[in-house]
């Protein structure tokens, strides 16, 4: 499968954390009018497919937070860009206490109404689950909850079909895989490597070594496989190994 050019982001946000995914508005804002003055237009995933244009990139944005709305969101707009949403069903409108907090700093996720708002903008919303847990250990029953439930219920809210599923720590394996079809997804998101069983790989932007040179080379290079950008990634994805460990250590 020919790599498709999508970028992923986490917050957007003033607030300085310990976290490499995390990203300030003022550099956010940089990339994306870089971009927009390269020619380039930013899409969801679901228009991407069903329009794949040389000129358009896919912006995705991982747990639906708040700072995401206040900080990206108008600055994509005025852009006329457009992104796809992976909402964390059971922490609509709550605090992130599902995530490793170190400091016990809190991030609040989208409400239904800010969700709703973004959609009537055409951003995609699309399922992460139910509460951010690595799908590959669980028992099926449980796996089809956070599957179907989050599907159902997102359904519910939005009036629309959720064809789009992202997994939660970009971790997936056949079984899930196969699990995420039968319950009805058409469009499988991982992060950085290569395709396997069909999901589509990101290129995740982190703060403290992406710029905007370095964003446009993640949409232009199509068969990242050994590039410098995928080198990059794998290594900052690693550290998310320490993220999954913590919250074990918490539930
Ligand atoms: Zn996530």
């Amino acid at each position: 499968m020919k790599p498709y050019p999508v970028l992923a982001y986490h917050k957007i946000s003033r607030q300085w954390e310990l976290s490499f995914t995390m990203m300030y508005p003022r550099a956010f804002t940089a990339q994306m009018q870089h971009l927009a003055k390269k020619g380039y237009k930013g899409c969801s995933l679901k228009e991407y497919l069903a329009k794949p244009e040389e000129n358009r990139f896919v912006l995705t944005f991982d747990d639906a937070y708040e700072s995401v709305y206040h900080y990206a969101a108008p600055v994509l707009e005025k852009l006329g860009f457009h992104a796809t949403l992976f909402v964390l069903n059971a922490y609509i409108g709550k605090d992130n206490v599902w995530d490793f907090r170190p400091g016990d700093t809190h991030s609040r996720h989208m409400s239904a109404a800010q969700l709703l708002e973004l959609q009537e903008k055409d951003w995609e919303i699309a399922s992460h689950g139910e509460r951010h847990r690595v799908l590959t250990g669980m028992k099926d029953d449980e796996l089809k909850y956070e599957l179907e439930h989050s599907k159902a219920s997102l359904e519910a809210l939005t009036g629309r079909e959720i064809p789009t599923f992202c997994f939660p720590f970009g971790v997936y394996n056949r079984r899930v895989v196969d699990a995420a079809r039968q319950a009805g997804y058409r469009n499988l998101v991982g992060f950085t490597g290569a395709s396997r069983y069909g999901v589509i790989p990101r290129s995740v932007v982190y703060r403290t070594v992406d710029n905007s040179r370095s964003v446009l080379r993640k949409i232009r290079i199509r068969s990242a496989c050994h590039s410098f950008e995928n080198c990059k990634e794998q290594l900052f994805h690693s550290f998310a190994f320490f993220t999954r460990i913590a919250q074990k250590f918490m539930h």
